[in-house]
Order: C-alpha cells, then structure tokens, then sequence
C-alpha cells in the first residue's frame, strides 16, 4: 500500500468514523468542517487531537469533514482500519439521556435542602465484555455535562481500571468534558485499592470497598446538592454469571441503583429485571450494542492493562517523569487482605465460628529475605508516603 501522511473523510449527519490505531502507534485527527465528537466530547474545529493506540468512534448529528494525519510515521501503517457507518445505536443512547435528563430535572424541584428526594439518577451499565459500556459511561457523562450537571463517574472494573489503575476501584466528579487524551479528571478521585484484577480472589473486600465507595458517595451527596441532582453513572466488569452476577446484586443495593442499562445481553435483562421485578424504584433498559465495539482477546487485554499502569506513572502523553527509589524493607509493613476459601459453617462444629474471618485476617506477606530492600516507582520523587503497603496481586511488565 502507498503511504500517506494525511486523508479526509466527509460524513453525513448521524454516522460516525470508527478507527483502530495500531498499538504504539499514533495519529492525529482533526474537524475541518461541522460538528463532531467522540464519545460525547466535542471536537474543536481546526485542533488536532492525538490517539495513541486508540480504538474509537467521531461521531457526528449533524455532519463533518475530518481529517486524519500521520504523527510521524506513515498513515496506513498507523491505522489498523478505518471506515464511516451509518447504523449506530447513538439514538438510543440519546433517549436514555433524555430520561436521565428528566430524573435530574426532578431531583433538583426537591428543592434546597438535602433530602432523598434530591437524588438524581443512579445508573447502572452492565453487560458481558466488549459491548461499549465504558464508552456509553463515558458518552452518558459528556452529556450530562454539557447540560450543566456534575455527574459522578464511578469504575467497578478492576480488569481494566479506567479511573486509575487496574486492581482498584473508584470515582471521580465530572464536571467538564472529558479530556480525549487524557481520560477521566484526577483532581478529586476516590479510589480504594483492592490488589487483583477478578473480584473471585476476595469478592468479601470487592463487596466491602463498594461499600466504602458508596457511604463515602452518600456523605458527598448530603452536603452538595449539584452532586446529589446530577446522580451516579457506574460502569462494571464484563463477568455477569456466577459470582459475577451476585456482584452485580450487591452493587445495585449498596448503590441504591434505580436505572439500570443492559448492552447486548438479552438474558442478563431478563435475569436483572425479574430480579428488579419487586423493587417499584428500579428501572431496566435493554440497549442494542454498536457494531464498531472492538473485541479484545486475552492478549490485547493484558496489553491494554499494562498500558494504563504505564499511563499511571508516566502519564498518557508520556511527559510525567516518575522516580524509581529503594526503601529497606525494615522501614515498611507489608501486608496482604486475606480471603479465598472459608470452610461452610456446615463443616464446623456446633456453636464453632470460621476463625479466618476475610475482611480481618491480615497477614505478613513472604518478601525477599536476602537484599532486605523494595525498589518500587513512584510518581514523584521522596521518601516512600507511608511505611503500610498492601500487597495486590496484578502483575504487569512495564519496559
Ligand atoms: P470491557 O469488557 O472492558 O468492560 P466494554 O464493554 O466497556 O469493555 P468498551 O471499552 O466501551 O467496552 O469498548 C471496547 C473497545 O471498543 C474500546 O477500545 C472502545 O474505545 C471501542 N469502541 C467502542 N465503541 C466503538 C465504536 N462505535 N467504534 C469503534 N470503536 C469503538
């Protein structure tokens, strides 16, 4: 194939241009005409934007001209496939914020004092892997911004980490568009470390730490009301049987969810909306998937978990500069939440209780006995912040 540095695409209202930028590659692209945006974040016209290794949709309601340029290398090279559709589910996505947009609006004539009643939306996007609910999070959020409302975005996959790092969960108020580049804003975030990247090595600390996330979130609500109006948008994991599902269960109660959107899963809808059946407060959708989601194989995933610990240290644009430092390991504590299989009361004794209790067992972990030192990256340069580290169980290879 020639190579090319730059190509233009014209698209007509309500059609978008999905491109996959191959990994350690990157592009830039550009509005030169109309209004376009992804993911709900608007495109300015004439500032070019730079994806790196992104796979991505410009979506446009009422038609654009973009151009794609290459950022050092060839074009072609860069690009694994790009190609404008004209089926989308954005419709539907836009209905569903409709409906949200009603729930703030209602939230907010419970008038000035916090109450209940003040709760906007608090939505739930479930589905299997790969259906687009991190992008609709993301889209429902943009939206909800671009109607003065503060939304908070919450992260319950650990697999993948979109707030921080993989292995935690999190939120963080949204409260400008988000940056496509940069991803969700870390001003403000809260995230609790949970250590593994499936909830099945401790789902006791998954369940406990959304706990946490969700007393946390209610205490903000009861003293800001924009928050509390403008409600939850929570994106989960992919695994939605077995434990998975029970997870989900869980997280509608501790989140006190009441809409919940369900992508490209007819049987999961109908299990949360039997399970939804007794609660009048709970409202489910079922929304199509869009055809450009792209499926990530195990490898791509791993690929694409390591790249947001890298981006966590040096940031998604490459210019943060961490520091790599050496602590003895007599100045730290190093401990791991226990969990895993717990013997059934069934199999004790009458009146006995399990001794190993998940959320309190703790224990000192093995570590290496003959340097008696942790070499260990940290954002910026000091001494370690404090001497209790908690071990996880993610493991990455950063170059
Ligand atoms: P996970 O299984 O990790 O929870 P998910 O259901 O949240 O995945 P997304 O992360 O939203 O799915 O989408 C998977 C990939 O497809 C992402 O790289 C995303 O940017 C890309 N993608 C989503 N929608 C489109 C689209 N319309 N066109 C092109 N790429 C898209």
């Amino acid at each position: 194939m020639a190579t090319s540095t730059s190509r233009t695409f014209q698209l007509p209202a309500t059609e978008e241009l999905r491109l996959e930028v191959r990994q350690g590659h990157t592009i830039l692209i550009k509005l030169l005409d109309g209004t376009a945006e992804i993911f709900g974040t608007e495109l300015y016209l004439g500032t070019p934007i730079e994806l790196h290794g992104q796979k991505t949709a410009v979506y446009t309601w009422h038609g654009c001209k973009l151009e794609l340029l290459a950022s050092g290398s060839d074009l072609n090279e860069a690009l694994e496939s790009v190609y404008p559709a004209g089926e989308t589910p954005m419709q539907e996505y836009v209905n569903v914020h409709s409906l949200l947009e009603q729930r703030r609006a209602t939230a907010k004539e419970a008038g000035p004092v916090y109450s209940a009643r003040s709760e906007g939306p608090r939505t739930l996007l479930v589905g299997p892997t790969d259906v687009g609910k991190s992008s609709l999070c993301k889209i429902l959020c943009n939206y909800a911004v671009r109607m003065q409302w503060s939304p908070t975005m919450i992260d319950l996959d650990i697999g993948q980490g979109a707030i921080t790092a993989p292995g935690s969960i999190g939120a963080t108020p949204i409260e400008a568009p988000l940056d496509i580049e940069e991803g969700p804003p870390l001003e403000v975030p809260l995230i609790y470390y949970y250590g593994h990247v499936t909830p099945s090595v401790n789902p006791d600390l998954y369940r406990h730490l959304v706990e946490c996330l969700a007393a946390l979130l209610k205490r903000r609500h009861s003293m800001n009301l924009d928050a509390a109006n403008s409600g939850l948008v929570i994106n989960t994991m992919g695994w939605v049987t077995d434990l998975g599902l029970d997870l989900l269960y869980h997280t509608i109660k501790a989140l006190q969810v009441d809409v919940i959107l369900v992508l490209g899963d007819d049987k999961l809808y109908n299990t949360l909306h039997q399970h939804c059946r007794q609660s009048r407060n709970v409202t489910v959708f079922r929304l199509p998937k869009s055809g450009g989601v792209v499926v990530r194989d195990p490898t791509l995933r791993k690929t694409s978990r390591t790249n947001r610990v890298r981006e966590y240290f040096y940031g998604p644009r490459n210019r943060l500069r961490p520091h790599s430092q050496t602590v003895s390991l007599r100045e730290l504590s190093i401990y791991r939440i226990g969990g895993g299989p717990q013997a059934p009361s069934s199999a004790l004794p009458i009146g006995m209780k399990a001794f190993s209790e998940p959320l309190r067992f703790l224990y000192v972990t093995d570590v290496d006995p003959v340097r008696q030192t942790v070499t260990y990256l940290a954002p910026c340069l000091g001494p370690v912040p404090g001497k209790y580290l908690l071990l996880g169980s993610l493991k990455v290879m950063m170059q």
